[in-house]
Parts: structure tokens; C-alpha cells; sequence
């Protein structure tokens, strides 16, 4: 007579058969290339230095308490994480039509959005490109909603398939909800041009679709944080409706405080004050309200101009880090004399890069050479070193030619 004895195992995740694969592998080399959090060179997780001194400063405030925070989050934490993403001189925010919650990271965000707009959308469809972060279709795919898909990765050119991604587009209903990635596409490392963006834009504004952006790599992309944000900003520029999901989690490191924002973006002040009611609803019959820690963290540490300047200087570091280890993975492969065009390595933009290795050849990297990546192919470049570049190019070069 149990009720829960009759409760199926979930479907095996593809991300967590390759993390407890590398984790049984015995072997001193293995190397696990399909982690989605940054790593030195030493291989190490990394706290900023500015996170440090930011939770130090927090640690000697005997004026904090523990009460109940406001349902929506600190409201300074809203305040500046609306402004690092829209701009300084946002008009929407200028015109009190930006509804900030703080949610928990980037997964929430997206979470609360989802629910907001099965709760209030008309149209439930939701646009997701082909192929994006796994955790999309999971996201959004509950109640009325439903899920279809738009064209986005080339398998050929490794790159965008821009004709497809707008021929898809322009069969959408108007009213569907498109979720674009804002930079640093997981898990293709694909980002259109912003001259692209501007076609989709118009394709987006004249469908009269709902743009809602996962912003989860702001400023780890290029190293600069405003650069990541124009394609958001070039949407705000029209005037138009957008919801964005915003995380610290990598921009800042701070991947365990699940702490990020979501943005609706109204036509007006008295739209915004409705949203923002609907909102609120949501979140109280979830969670009520969000933890601090992390919203204090990044508060102190945009409000201070010094800080924040720290900031932007790791930020660029980790960023750069990456845009290395694509550069030295290219020459070591061209060094070998590797069958096919890899440029796509160094074309790539952001955490991650489809190597174009297909499920047969990866396993064989993990298999024959202890080498850990999803069986779509993608690699973590953040999970890469200057001494390990050798060994993975070795691999790459064996299991292709
Ligand atoms: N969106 C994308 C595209 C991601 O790649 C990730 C994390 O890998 C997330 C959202 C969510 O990250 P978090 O919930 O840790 O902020």
C-alpha cells in the first residue's frame, strides 16, 4: 500500500552520466571538460578577491538582522542590477517601466518569468532555439505552456544558421514568447552579429513576439560588460516589451548564492504596477521570499565605485582566461596538422564550444584518452589550462584521424 513505491526514475541526465563517468575514471590525467563553472589555471573553483573583501565588510555590519526581506528582494540590489543590464541612461527605467525582481540565479529568474507568463500570456507557445542550455525545455515546460523550436546552429558551418533562425521566426504567432540567449550561446558558443541581431530584432518587433533574454554570461563573454548587454539594449531601444533573466553566477563567481534577477520590461508605469502585482503572487506561493546573502554581496559591491572597478578587472581576467585557451586549443591542433577547418574554436564566443566531435568519437575520448565532455560535443573552455591544451588536442587529433 505505498504510494510512492510506483514513482518512475527520472530520465538519465546527460550532463550527470558525464560528470559521474570522469568521476569513476582512476586515471591521475582525466580531465572533465563538461563542468559549466570557471576554473584557473590550477584547475581551482575561484572567489573574486572584491567577493572576499565584499563579504568582510557585510561580516562587520552588526546593523543587519535576519527579518524578512521585501517580497521582490533588496531593493538597492534591484535598483543596480536593472541598471548594469539596461544601461545608466535606460529610458524604461527613466519611465518607472522595469519590474526587478531578485530571484534565485539565473534558473529562477527564468523559472518566475515562466510562470508569470503561463499565468498571464495569451499566446503560450515558447520559441527555443535549436539546441539550448538543457535546462530550457524543463523550464518551460509545464501548465498550458508548449514548447516549440526555432533554427539556430549550423552543423556545417559551425556557426549560425541565420536564414533558418529567421524563417523560423516568421511562422510564429504573434503574442509567442522567443527565448534568446543574450551572449555566450550555451552550448554552441554561437552569438548572431549585432548586425544579425538587428534583423532578428525586426523580425521579433514586426511578429509581434515576446523576447524574453537569458542573460546568464554578462560581461564573461567578451570581458566587457557592456558590449554583452547590446543586443538587450538594442530590444530597449525600440521602446518594446522584453522580459531578461539575469545571473551572477558567473560574472561574479558567485555560483552557490543563487543569486540573480528578473526584468520585465512594460509599455508604461501603470502596466509595470500590474506586472509587478502578478509577480509578487508568484513568488509568495513559491518561496515567499529570497535570501540576502548573495544580494548583498552584489550590492555592496556595485554601489561602490571602487569595488565595482575591481570588479570589471576580474571579471576581464576570467574572460580573458577563456579567450586564451580557445587561442592556444586552435594552435595546437593547427600544429598537429588535424584534418578539418577548427577555426570555429577561435570564433566561438563565451564558456563554451561545440567541437564538432560527434557522440561516437567522445566517448572514445573518454574511453581511450579520460576525456570528459557531453555527448553533444561541447567542451568547457573555463575547465581548460595551458597544460592541458596538449593533452586534448593529442585526443582530438586521434579520435579524427
Ligand atoms: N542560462 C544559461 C544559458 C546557462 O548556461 C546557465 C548556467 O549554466 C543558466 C541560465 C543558469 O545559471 P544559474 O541558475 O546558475 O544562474
Amino acid at each position: 500500500n505505498s504510494i510512492l513505491s510506483t514513482v518512475l526514475p527520472a530520465p538519465e541526465d546527460p550532463i550527470l552520466s558525464v560528470i559521474f563517468g570522469c568521476r569513476d575514471d582512476p586515471s591521475p590525467v582525466k580531465l572533465n571538460l563538461g563542468l559549466g563553472s570557471y576554473r584557473t589555471e590550477e584547475g581551482k573553483p575561484f572567489v573574486l578577491d572584491v567577493v572576499r573583501r565584499a563579504e568582510q565588510q557585510l561580516a562587520k555590519d552588526l546593523s543587519k538582522n535576519k527579518d524578512y526581506p521585501p517580497l521582490t528582494g533588496l531593493p538597492d540590489f534591484n535598483k543596480l542590477s536593472a541598471k548594469l543590464i539596461l544601461g545608466d541612461d535606460s529610458l524604461a527605467l527613466q519611465e518607472n517601466r522595469v519590474v526587478t525582481v531578485q530571484c534565485l540565479s539565473g534558473t529562477g529568474s527564468l523559472r518566475v518569468g515562466a510562470e508569470f507568463l503561463a499565468n498571464n500570456n495569451k499566446e503560450r507557445t515558447v520559441f527555443l532555439p535549436i539546441p539550448t542550455w538543457g535546462n530550457h525545455l524543463g523550464i518551460f515546460s509545464f501548465g498550458d505552456l508548449s514548447v516549440k523550436h526555432f533554427r539556430y546552429y549550423d552543423r556545417k558551418s559551425r556557426g549560425l544558421d541565420f536564414k533558418g533562425l529567421l524563417e523560423d521566426l516568421g511562422t510564429t504567432p504573434p503574442g509567442a514568447i522567443v527565448v534568446l540567449q543574450a551572449c555566450g550561446h550555451n552550448p554552441t558558443g554561437v552569438d548572431p552579429t549585432f548586425e544579425q541581431w538587428e534583423h532578428i530584432r525586426q523580425i521579433v518587433r514586426s511578429k509581434g513576439l515576446l523576447p524574453f533574454f537569458d542573460c546568464a554570461y554578462q560581461g564573461f563573454a567578451s570581458g566587457n560588460l557592456d558590449s554583452d548587454a547590446q543586443a538587450v539594449r538594442m530590444f530597449l531601444a525600440d521602446g518594446g516589451e522584453c522580459l531578461i533573466a539575469q545571473s551572477y553566477a558567473k560574472n561574479m563567481g558567485l555560483y552557490s548564492e543563487r543569486i540573480g534577477a528578473l526584468n520585465i520590461v512594460c509599455e508604461s508605469e501603470d502596466v509595470a504596477r500590474k506586472v509587478e502585482s502578478q509577480v509578487i503572487l508568484i513568488v509568495r506561493s513559491m518561496y515567499l521570499c529570497p535570501p540576502i546573502h548573495g544580494a548583498s554581496i552584489v550590492t555592496t559591491i556595485l554601489k561602490n565605485s571602487d569595488m565595482y572597478n575591481d570588479w570589471t578587472i576580474e571579471l576581464k581576467g576570467m574572460a580573458d582566461r577563456i579567450i586564451s585557451m580557445r587561442q592556444q586549443l586552435y594552435e595546437a591542433i593547427q600544429a598537429r596538422g588535424t584534418p578539418g577547418d577548427w577555426s570555429h574554436i577561435i570564433k566561438h564566443i563565451g564558456m563554451f564550444t561545440f567541437t564538432g566531435l560527434n557522440e561516437e568519437q567522445v566517448r572514445l575520448m573518454a574511453n581511450e584518452y579520460h576525456i570528459y565532455m557531453t555527448y553533444d560535443g561541447r567542451i568547457s573552455m573555463a575547465s581548460l589550462s595551458s597544460n592541458t591544451v596538449p593533452q586534448l588536442a593529442d585526443a582530438i587529433h586521434a579520435v579524427v584521424t
